[in-house]
């Protein structure tokens, strides 16, 4: 505990992060690097890892390739071209290991609410075991950490096992089992050919179908990796050009009129898997290409072609006794549900419980989920969002967007700290030009074309999700901290000395 305690129930730190996966590990180490020690991550689990402690789902994996998905500080030697969940979950232990993260996370404690202290300017949590205060909290609960149960009437009373593809329930054994599928979006995808060639039956209900583009999936020779380690550049080369490839994807999804040899490619991908025709029309998208999520799969298509498994393209209206029922009247008998209904993405279940200036973030986001660079929310002085609204695109790998995040807020917060403020809070003008901005230009991308429902759309009609020009622009924005478009909360004397020595120092009539 050393210095962030001060009893058995009070702690106080420099910094508390909160949640332990791939953001809050890298948020430590930055935060280190930075020189701040005093910094304390409190995780509701007794593990970090957050998706890949929790997605356990058979063929769980990254789907960008691995080379994308590591810290730029931290290469790894991965064993195939797109990990799987257990590589990424061994890596994330490994760096916290190797850069003595471990010592920093409270593990079984859940933050339950927060509050800004407006005389104090420091945050208070309550959590499961005991308060914290902390001058700055930068949140990473994570975008994808809720899985979306479905309001299936009949569902709860299903004779059989019904679970969530988010939380596999492993006791049971899909052998020779008739196993009803609902959903059919990137988890699908994945353990869907792991799990047919062990079902009796899959019935797999589709209700919109997906972009698939082939996964040039593969092994990676560990002679390749010997090789890499004698010549660093060739590694850094070929994480350069699966960047490049990335970024280039994101082109005609940002200019949809470039889109054609792209759906090109998936409908040739589409038209060699699958012979049936009927099969073919059910998987063929009526939207463009990248108005949702873009998933990449080499095994996906194979599957629903093999005997035991049927595609409904229809949703699942109600369950009675062991019958799933569509939309369209199909009836199929099931032993097991597999819910694949996906996730409350971008959704911080902590939102109604964190209160900032004015009141909490559930009632500010109530119409929109408005952000300054998806990082600062105007109104939650010191507080800053990891993968925060808005910062995605169809191609984007986590960590490249995380780390430029962390580069931002270890910027701002050594200016708090050499400032002698403190408290930063970004001024309501500049997020609000950010968002105008941003949304006016989603309207030119692909992300918005799909009716405005989805993936992307947190709220109906608005896309919470997509950063709307290109990966590289994100990075150069977030390299950028610029403390003008702060109010900075300064002590009396010090507040004289800023104005004389002309600092950023605007305190806004809510820090003070
Ligand atoms: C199946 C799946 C596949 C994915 N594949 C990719 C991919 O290929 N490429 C990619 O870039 N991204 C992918 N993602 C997105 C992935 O979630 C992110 O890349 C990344 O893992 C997010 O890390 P995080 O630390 O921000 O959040 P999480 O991994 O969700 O971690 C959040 C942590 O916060 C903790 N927590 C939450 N609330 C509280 C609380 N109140 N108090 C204390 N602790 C709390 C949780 O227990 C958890 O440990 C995928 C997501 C899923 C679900």
């Amino acid at each position: 505990m050393a210095d962030a305690s001060m009893d058995n129930h009070r702690h106080e730190a420099e910094v508390v992060v909160i949640g332990a996966g791939l953001s809050g590990v890298a948020a430590v180490i930055a935060l280190r690097r930075a020189g701040f020690d005093n910094v304390v991550v409190l995780e509701k689990s007794h593990r970090l890892g957050g998706t890949w402690r929790d997605n356990t789902y058979p063929g769980c994996g990254c789907d960008v390739p691995s080379v994308l998905y590591e810290y730029s500080f931290a290469p790894h030697s991965w064993s195939r071209g797109f990990a799987d969940r257990s590589e990424i979950l061994d890596y994330l232990d490994t760096t916290a290991a190797t850069h003595g993260v471990d010592k920093s996370i409270r593990y079984g404690t859940e933050v339950l609410s927060i509050r800004w202290q407006p005389g104090a300017h420091r945050w208070n949590l309550q959590t499961t075991t005991g308060t914290y205060t902390a001058r700055a909290v930068i949140v990473a609960t994570g975008p994808w950490h809720r899985p979306r149960h479905p309001d299936i009437p009949g569902l709860s009373t299903f004779p059989g096992t019904a679970f969530h593809s988010a939380r596999w329930n492993h006791e049971v054994d899909l052998t020779g089992r008739r196993v009803a599928v609902v959903g059919t979006g990137a988890s699908t995808v994945q353990f869907l050919p792991e799990i047919q060639p062990k079902a009796a039956h899959v019935d797999v209900f589709q209700s919109t179908p997906q972009w698939v583009l082939p996964k040039p999936d593969y092994p990676l020779p560990p002679g390749l990796h010997r090789f890499f380690e004698h010549h660093p550049a060739t590694r850094r080369a070929l994480r350069g050009l699966h960047h490049w490839t990335q970024e280039a994807i994101g082109v005609p999804l940002r200019h949809p009129h470039l889109l054609r040899p792209l759906e090109s490619l998936a409908r040739l991908h589409l038209r060699t898997s699958v012979r049936d025709r009927a099969l073919r029309r059910a998987l063929t998208p009526d939207y463009r290409l990248g108005g949702r999520r873009l998933i990449t799969s080499a095994t996906y298509y194979p599957a629903l072609t093999r005997p035991n498994v049927r595609l409904h393209p229809t949703r699942v209206t109600t369950v009675e006794g062991s019958d799933v029922i569509g939309a369209d009247g199909t009836r199929t008998h099931a032993d097991i549900i597999v819910l694949a209904t996906g996730y409350h993405i971008g959704d911080i279940p902590l939102a109604p419980h964190l209160h900032g200036t004015d009141g909490s973030l559930a009632q500010a986001w109530a119409d929109n989920r408005r952000a300054y660079l998806g990082t600062s929310v105007s109104g939650y002085p010191n507080l800053f969002l990891l993968i925060g609204p808005n910062l995605l695109t169809g191609t984007t790998a986590v960590p490249t967007v995380l780390e430029a995040q962390l580069r931002y807020i270890t910027t701002a917060l050594n200016h708090l700290r050499t400032s002698g403020a403190t408290a930063l809070d970004v001024k309501p003008e500049a997020e609000a030009a950010h968002q105008q901005a941003l949304h006016k230009a989603l309207r030119n991308t692909v992300y918005n074309a799909a009716g405005g429902t989805g993936y992307y759309f947190g709220l109906p009609g608005i896309n919470t999700f997509c950063w709307p020009w290109s990966t590289g622009r994100l990075v150069k924005r977030l390299h950028a901290f610029d403390p003008e478009l702060y109010s900075w909360a300064l002590p009396l004397p010090a507040q004289t000395r800023a104005k004389r020595d002309r600092m950023p120092a605007s305190p806004s009539s809510r820090l003070q």
